[in-house]
């Protein structure tokens, strides 16, 4: 239980990877902010399984991080609940595909509202809090796609390649502060922003549903294997231990061998 005392806010966790971090991190005994999109059924549903898991303080914080004013939002909530964040994870994320000719203009925006803009506004809001308890870990989930490109992801690309800038600034900026900031990129894993990629492909090309999914896992990731969410929040709490004081400025990659071709 060694993130006990400790609080921990994991962006778009209602679903995939964050919902697999914010299971691992709160297995340490971490107080767990929850926060993404969903069915409120569902998402109280699973909020309080975790804290009956795991007996921690579950939260949830519904505000739309596209948007400076949301993540304002998020924590003036958030005032009422802790007196700040321990541990921040950036994971909300969207995907949009489509040739640069066609790709819409606004999607374009939104992605980087949401997976760039976003964890600048959140990351500027949480150091202070840091800085006052000589402590704290920030992990943005960025992906391959923040190291390589591919085909008809210009928007994703770009975001995620700037959020891994924007990690190693934040690294340098708190490295005498007991604070660390690393990039966590994952290959593919099976989750619902991937199962429309597969929805997309077995359309396009004609394919089974199980076809379309091994299609894409062949062309790029050697394992022939996904990444989990719970291998990914396994990382997460691996940043967030006394072990990993001076891994910062870091890409973690978990990639079944993607970016090694
Ligand atoms: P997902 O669709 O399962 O989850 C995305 C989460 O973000 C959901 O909780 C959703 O409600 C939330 N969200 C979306 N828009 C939001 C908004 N405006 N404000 C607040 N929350 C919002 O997707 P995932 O695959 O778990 O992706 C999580 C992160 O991992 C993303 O940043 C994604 O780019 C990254 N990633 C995923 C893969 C993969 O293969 N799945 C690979 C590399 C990186």
């Amino acid at each position: 239980m060694t993130l006990q005392n400790k609080t921990a806010l994991i962006t778009g966790s209602t679903s995939g990877i964050g919902l697999g971090i914010a299971q691992k991190l709160a297995s340490k005994g971490a107080s767990i902010v929850l926060n993404g999109f969903g069915d409120a059924k569902e998402i109280e549903a699973i909020r309080a399984a975790i804290e009956n898991d795991y007996k921690v303080k579950v939260s949830y914080l519904p505000a739309d991080l596209s948007s400076e004013r949301g993540v304002s939002e998020l924590f003036e909530k958030a005032g009422g609940l802790c007196d700040g964040f321990d541990i921040i994870v950036n994971n909300a994320g969207i995907q949009h595909v489509s040739p640069i000719e066609s790709f819409p203009a606004e999607k374009w925006q939104l992605i980087q509202d949401l997976m760039l803009s976003a964890p600048f506004h959140i990351i500027k809001r949480a150091l202070p809090h840091m800085r006052k308890k000589a402590w704290g870990r920030i992990i943005n989930i960025a992906s391959v796609h923040g190291k390589v490109a591919s085909v008809n992801k210009s928007a994703y690309v770009a975001a995620k390649h700037g959020l891994i800038g924007l990690s190693k600034v934040v690294a340098l900026e708190t490295a005498q502060e007991n604070i660390t900031c690393n990039s966590i990129c994952p290959g593919w894993v099976l989750t619902p922003l991937v199962e429309k990629q597969v929805d997309l492909r077995a359309d396009k090309d004609g394919l089974s549903w199980e076809d379309a999914k091994n299609a894409l896992l062949a062309e790029k990731q050697p394992s022939g294997e996904f990444a989990k969410p719970e291998e990914i929040g396994a990382i997460v709490s691996f940043l967030c231990s006394d072990d990993a004081a001076q891994i910062t400025g870091s890409e973690l990659t978990i990639d079944g061998g993607w970016t090694a071709q």
